[in-house]
């Protein structure tokens, strides 16, 4: 009740928006469920040249994905685009639908990032603010890497200990903060369930991009009573995320992202679909699909696998506990946050284990 209250009070004195406070600047993107724009503010001379907000025009599924960046907004703020405001809007002559307002956090997603012939140092200097003399080489870029997948699975383990699942990470839906925190936020949350309350359960399985998507269909097993499908509240129990473990599907579609980081011919969508193609006929095993491939890998290929074996092969563990078939058997955001692979620390603990 008193979160109910405090909800209201914080809404009431957040500025609200219409439709002709907007003026609207580069298309940003469009789906099959809405449009995104960068926009300024009409009353606002200082931000009008450049646009410092986003704005995305969205179907009735606007609704729920309204409802998860309030959700965040309140519980895991730093894990997602800083949002304003949510509000239907009516006066469209093709219908209503919802309009969607966050900061404009960055020109840069991850995936514009990774496709540049200088990542991984673009992001090191996007994160430093400056270019560093250093000399280049396999262990500076796994430093940066490691920061990467550090600062996603932070994010991601806000939305997963808030109760909700992305069902849609991947580079695109990945932004660097240049505007607030320096360090790269997630986006996106038009696929994204709440399995504590029961909101979008299952409806929108469609929308999952094959390119990221764990092997499992439906996030949740079958024999799962079903939840509602509109937007009700209705508690669901703990335990059912703890059984079915839910949060995995996103570790999948990070882990796919950590490898496309560490072997640059990945990341083009032909040679991701490829070797999700390969992966599949390795029965969905890193270590057999690398026995298939290693013995005739180009000197580009075998070079992320020496990026991986670094400091004892912890990259390559940690990537091969992110992508497994079975849901159960992959780590959580948390536990991989903890994992060796990250930091001095981790790198003691991985001494005495051995
Ligand atoms: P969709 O994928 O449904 O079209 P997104 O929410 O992913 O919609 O937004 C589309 C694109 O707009 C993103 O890939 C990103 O380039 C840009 N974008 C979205 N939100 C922001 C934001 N808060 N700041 C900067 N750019 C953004
Ligand atoms: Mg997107």
């Amino acid at each position: 009740w008193d979160m109910f209250v405090l909800a209201f009070v914080e809404r009431l004195f957040r500025p609200t928006y219409r439709k002709d406070d907007f003026v609207l600047g580069k298309k940003l993107g469009e789906g099959a469920f809405g449009v995104v724009y960068r926009v300024s503010l009409a009353k606002n001379p200082a931000s009008k040249k450049e646009g410092d907000l986003v704005l995305k025009k969205a179907t009735e599924y606007g609704a729920v994905e309204i409802w998860m960046n309030e959700r965040v907004r309140r519980a895991c703020s730093s894990s997602c685009a800083d949002f304003l405001y949510g509000f239907l809007e009516n006066s469209s002559k093709k219908g209503a639908g919802y309009w969607l307002l966050w900061r404009f956090e960055g020109e840069a997603t991850l995936s514009d990032l990774m496709l540049s012939k200088d990542f991984p140092y673009n992001v090191e200097a996007m994160i430093l603010g400056e270019v560093q003399a250093l000399p280049k080489g396999l262990g500076r870029e796994n430093r940066i890497i490691q920061t990467i997948m550090r600062q996603l699975l932070f994010a991601l383990d806000g939305l997963h200990t808030t109760g909700i699942v992305h069902r849609d990470i991947k580079p695109q839906n990945i932004i660097f903060s240049e505007a607030g925190s320096r360090t790269f936020k997630i986006i996106d949350l038009g696929a994204a369930t709440d399995l504590r309350v029961g909101i979008n359960y299952i409806p929108k399985e469609f929308l999952l991009d094959p390119r990221y998507a764990a092997p499992e269909q439906y996030i949740m097993s079958t024999q799962t009573p079903s939840a509602p499908s509109a937007p009700v509240a209705t508690a669901l129990s703990p335990v059912l995320w703890q059984m079915n473990l839910p949060d995995r599907f996103d570790i999948y579609s990070t882990g796919l992202i950590f490898l496309q980081m560490a072997f640059p011919s990945l990341r083009s969508d032909s040679n991701l679909i490829q070797f999700n193609r390969q992966l599949k006929r390795c029965g969905y095993d890193l270590v057999s699909w690398r026995k298939t491939v290693e013995p005739r890998a180009s000197s580009e290929l075998r070079r992320g696998f020496e990026l991986l074996d670094l400091d004892g092969g912890i990259g390559w563990e940690l990537l091969t506990s992110m992508v497994r078939y079975k849901a159960r058997q992959r780590t959580s955001a948390k536990a991989a946050l903890a994992h060796p692979y990250f930091g001095r620390e981790g790198l003691l603990a991985l001494s005495f284990m051995q």
